[in-house]
C-alpha cells in the first residue's frame, strides 16, 4: 500500500518570511553570474564584536559545552534585569527574565502560553510576518493594527480604540518598527496605555531594536502605570551586538508567566547555549563602544539612502527614526510592490523585500535595509534610479 503521509491541520496555518525567499532567488541569480546588492536583509552586516567572540571562545576551553538551567544562567538574567531597570525606570527581578536562543521563541512561547483559540491578538499592519504567522498557528485571530506613513508611521490608535474588546487578548507592539522604521512617540504609548489599563489584554513589546535609534531614544510602555504586570518585553543580542547567528534572546514577564516559559523551554530546546550565554554576558557588561560605532555608522547610511531615495522620480521616502530599514512609497510606479521587487531584483540586481509581504498596509511600500556599505548603498541607488527613469514611460 501506497503510504500518504498525512500532516496535522496546524501546520497548514504557518507563514514564512519572504526575506529568506528573496535571498534564495538572489543566490541563484548571483550562481548564474549576476552581481546583487543586498538590500533585502535584516541584519547588520559588521562582525560580532570582538570581546564578545573571545569570550565565547573562552568559555567552550573553560568548559561551557553541557546543558544549563532552562530559565537562563542567574548572571545572564541577573544582567539583563539590572540593564532593563535601568533603561525603562522601573525594577526588574531576575526571577521576571527568560533566556531563549533567538528573541524569536518568546514570541512564540508567550503566544503559546497566553492566547486561546478564537482569542483576537493585534498585530502591526505591515508588521514581521511571524506574528500573523504564530496567532493563526494557535488558532487566533490577528487583528491589523495599520501603522500609517501619514502617522510617521507610528500606530493608529483610533483603530485600536475601534477593536479592543473582550475577545482582545494580546496587543504586540514593536517600537523601533520591522518594516517601518517608525518609532511609536512616547505620548501615543501612554494614551494606549490608559486605554489598556482598564481592558483584560496584555501586551507584547517587541523592543529587539530598541538599541538601533537615531533621534529621540524609544519608549517603552512597561514605563506607564499598571503596565508592567502585562506586559512582556521581547529583545535580544541579534541586532544590537550583530548577533543573528549566534541564537540568544530574551524577554521579561511576570514571574508567572516567566515559570511557564522555562516549562515551554524545557521541553523544546532544554536551555540555551551556555558558552553563547557567557558571551552575551560579555556583550551586556563589557565594552560598548561596537554597538555605539554601529549606530553612528547607520545614521550615516539611513542619511544617504533616503536622501538617494527621494531624488529617484516616483519614490517618496520618510526619516526612519530606528531599526536600519527604509520604507518607501512606490504607488507612483505604478506598479505593486511584489512587482517592483521582482524587477528592480530581475532586472537592476537590487534586493529589496515587497512591503505587501509585511501586510495588507504595506502594498505601495518596499521595503529596503541600510545594513550594507555606503559604497554599496550608492551603487543599488544608481541602479534603482536608472531603472526607474529607462522603463517609467512604458509603465
Ligand atoms: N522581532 C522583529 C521585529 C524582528 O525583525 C526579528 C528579526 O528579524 C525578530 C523579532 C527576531 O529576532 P531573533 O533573530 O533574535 O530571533
Amino acid at each position: 500500500m501506497k503510504f500518504t503521509l498525512k500532516l496535522a491541520e496546524r501546520v497548514s496555518q504557518l507563514g514564512t518570511e519572504e526575506a529568506f525567499e528573496v535571498l534564495v532567488r538572489a543566490r541563484q541569480l548571483e550562481a548564474q553570474g549576476k552581481e546583487v546588492v543586498h538590500l533585502e536583509i535584516g541584519e547588520p552586516d559588521f562582525p560580532s564584536p570582538v570581546n564578545v567572540v573571545e569570550a565565547a571562545v573562552q568559555a567552550l576551553r573553560e568548559g561551557w559545552t553541557r546543558y544549563g538551567p532552562p530559565a537562563g544562567y542567574p548572571e545572564l538574567r541577573e544582567a539583563v534585569a539590572q540593564n532593563v531597570s535601568q533603561e525603562h525606570g522601573v525594577a526588574v527581578d531576575p526571577s521576571e527574565v527568560i533566556v531563549t536562543p533567538g528573541a524569536k521563541p518568546i514570541l512564540f512561547f508567550v503566544i503559546l502560553a497566553l492566547v486561546e483559540p478564537g482569542d483576537e491578538v493585534f498585530i502591526p499592519d505591515p508588521g514581521f510576518p511571524i506574528y500573523a504567522s504564530m496567532v493563526r498557528f494557535v488558532g487566533a485571530t490577528p487583528v491589523p493594527i495599520p501603522h500609517r506613513e501619514e502617522l510617521d508611521f507610528g500606530i493608529d490608535l483610533d483603530e485600536i480604540k475601534k477593536r479592543i474588546g473582550r475577545k482582545t487578548r494580546l496587543i504586540i507592539l514593536n517600537s523601533p518598527h520591522n518594516p517601518t522604521g517608525g518609532v511609536i512617540p512616547r505620548a501615543q504609548l501612554k494614551e494606549l496605555s490608559e486605554l489598556v489599563v482598564n481592558s483584560p489584554a496584555c501586551i507584547l513589546s517587541d523592543e529587539i531594536y530598541s538599541q538601533l535609534s537615531y533621534d529621540t531614544p524609544p519608549s517603552s510602555i512597561t514605563e506607564f502605570p499598571g503596565m508592567k504586570e502585562r506586559t512582556v518585553i521581547l529583545n535580544g543580542f541579534s541586532k544590537t551586538y550583530a548577533m543573528t547567528g549566534w541564537r540568544i534572546g530574551y524577554g521579561i514577564m511576570p514571574s508567572a508567566l516567566a515559570k511557564k516559559l522555562a516549562l515551554l523551554v524545557i521541553n523544546s530546546s532544554s536551555c540555551t547555549a551556555s558558552f553563547i550565554q557567557r558571551a552575551a554576558l560579555e556583550a551586556l557588561r563589557g565594552d560598548q563602544s561596537p554597538p555605539r560605532k554601529m549606530v553612528a555608522e547607520f545614521k550615516k547610511r539611513r542619511k544617504v539612502m533616503v536622501e538617494g531615495l527621494n531624488r529617484i522620480p516616483g519614490f517618496h521616502c520618510r526619516m526612519p527614526h530606528g531599526a536600519f530599514y527604509a520604507f518607501p512609497n512606490i504607488t507612483e510606479i505604478g506598479l505593486t510592490s511584489q512587482q517592483l521587487a521582482e524587477v528592480l531584483l530581475e532586472e537592476a540586481g537590487v534586493a529589496t523585500l515587497a512591503g505587501s509581504g509585511f501586510g495588507d498596509h504595506g502594498e505601495g511600500f518596499i521595503r529596503i535595509s541600510y545594513a550594507n556599505s555606503i559604497e554599496n548603498i550608492q551603487k543599488a541607488l544608481k541602479r534603482i534610479d536608472s531603472w526607474v527613469r529607462s522603463n517609467k514611460k512604458t509603465l
